[in-house]
């Protein structure tokens, strides 16, 4: 390689000056900003640390061992209640963080020193403010080397790497067929998509109730379900409250080569009094009503909220894709017919027919997908269903039993 600057190299060197140029300016606007909130998610996938200020933060990151450790330099800030409580917050199950300390490094630098249980790579950005949330300094700790000990078949960590690098859709070509038919010669792979996580709480009912632990609850009575049958086998997107971009869902689902994905939700309206469940497939045209274009809007929020460090969309809308995706929506719509019709057995339905929107996390091109809304958290009543155990139950059954009219409908599921 040449010492010299290629005309790309010298492209490069002017963007980052302009990068430059644009932090430096942003330092006058940081001087008053204070820390709001400090969130701590711990997850065996990766645990998160999450500063929320109220204007951006300006930081420098690195990693010392003997302890590992990983410190974190905030420039302009002051020491306040809120940092000072951040050991506090370090739960004892934390895979990676062993204890936090923030002190007042110098007149003008706050220093947050998170010691560790084990190496890890850290990954340090900010977000902007978005549905509510003011300014974020996020720092995600993975375990070092992209492979949690826990995690040996998973591919989950592998997929948010790659996530992370800008490279999922690289490695996610058209999945060649797998032998023999699918529930006779191997077993019908399900996958199972809590909704929301960790950062992202999804909707919050008038009581608290958070959407992501009632979804993820649900899809756990679904799974032990499912698990008891022999033709069968189920993945989730995530057993625990960590947050999963929606697109490493989506690629999680195809790497298991799963042969049908179901998202699981209960969502909120602005108005209270909606209630009743309903099914989702993909829309590729725009929604099929104005209620899905707006579930289908704060859907895909999620990755606003949860936070990810990249939209990296390039590659969503592959042309490529598009032949196949109309194909699968076909089937999705089978599929999604099925399972309301199951759902409509144990709650109101919300909509008598399976609607449709532009789910990103439906968006598996070859891989039938429904989005259920269980009911709506928002609506007082179906909100107090919402964390029975018998209701939860009623519901993950009414799904399982769709699932099965599906698959003895002899109609088609994922190629292989
Ligand atoms: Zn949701």
């Amino acid at each position: 390689m040449s010492d010299l600057p290629s005309p790309g190299r010298r492209r490069w060197l002017k963007n980052t000056g302009a990068v430059l140029l644009l932090s430096v300016s942003k330092v006058g606007f940081a001087a008053a900003s204070h820390v709001v909130a400090i969130r701590i998610w711990p997850s065996s996938t990766y645990s998160r640390v999450t500063l929320e200020s109220s204007g951006p933060l300006q930081y420098k990151q690195f990693v010392l061992s003997n302890p590992d450790r990983v410190v974190v330099d905030i420039t302009h800030l002051h020491l306040n209640h809120v940092l000072t409580r951040a050991p506090d917050l370090v739960r004892n199950d934390d895979p990676y963080i062993k204890n936090a300390r923030v002190g007042q490094f110098n007149k003008n630098t706050v220093r947050l020193v998170l010691e560790l249980k084990q190496n890890v790579m850290p990954k340090v950005f900010t977000l902007d403010p978005v549905a509510g949330i003011q300014h974020r300094l996020v720092l995600d700790l993975y375990p070092a080397g992209g492979k949690s000990s826990r995690h040996e078949d998973d591919p989950l960590l592998a997929l948010l790497e790659d996530y992370n690098k800008g490279n999922l859709e690289k490695d996610q070509p058209a999945r060649a067929p797998l032998p023999g038919k699918a529930g006779r010669d191997r077993p019908i792979v399900i996958m199972l998509d809590p909704g929301h996580g960790g950062e992202d709480s999804g909707a919050i009912g008038k009581n608290k109730t958070r959407e992501k632990d009632i979804v993820l609850q649900i899809a756990r009575r679904l799974k032990s379900l499912i698990d008891k049958e022999p033709n069968m086998r189920v993945y989730m997107t995530r057993n625990e409250d960590v947050f999963i971009p929606l697109r490493v869902r989506v690629a999680k689902a195809r790497k298991q080569r799963a042969d049908l994905f179901v998202s699981i939700h209960a969502d909120a309206f602005t108005n209270r009094a909606a209630r009743g469940s309903s099914v989702f497939a993909l829309s590729t045209k725009g929604a099929t009503s104005t209620a899905a274009r707006y579930l289908a809007r704060t859907q895909n929020e999620s990755d606003l909220i949860g936070g990810v460090s990249r939209s990296g969309d390039r590659y969503l809308d592959h042309t490529m894709f598009d032949m196949v995706q109309s194909l699968t929506i076909n089937d999705s719509l089978k599929f999604g017919k099925e399972v309301l019709s199951r759902v409509g057995k144990v709650n109101h339905l919300h909509k008598k027919t399976v609607d449709q929107a532009g789910f990103a996390v439906l968006k598996a091109p070859d891989i039938p997908s429904i989005l259920v809304e269980t009911a709506f958290i928002s609506n007082l009543e179906e909100e107090r269903k919402l964390r029975t155990s018998h209701f939860q139950q009623q519901i993950a059954a009414a799904i399982f039993a769709g699932i099965k009219d599906y698959i003895a409908s002899g109609a088609p599921l994922a190629p292989g």
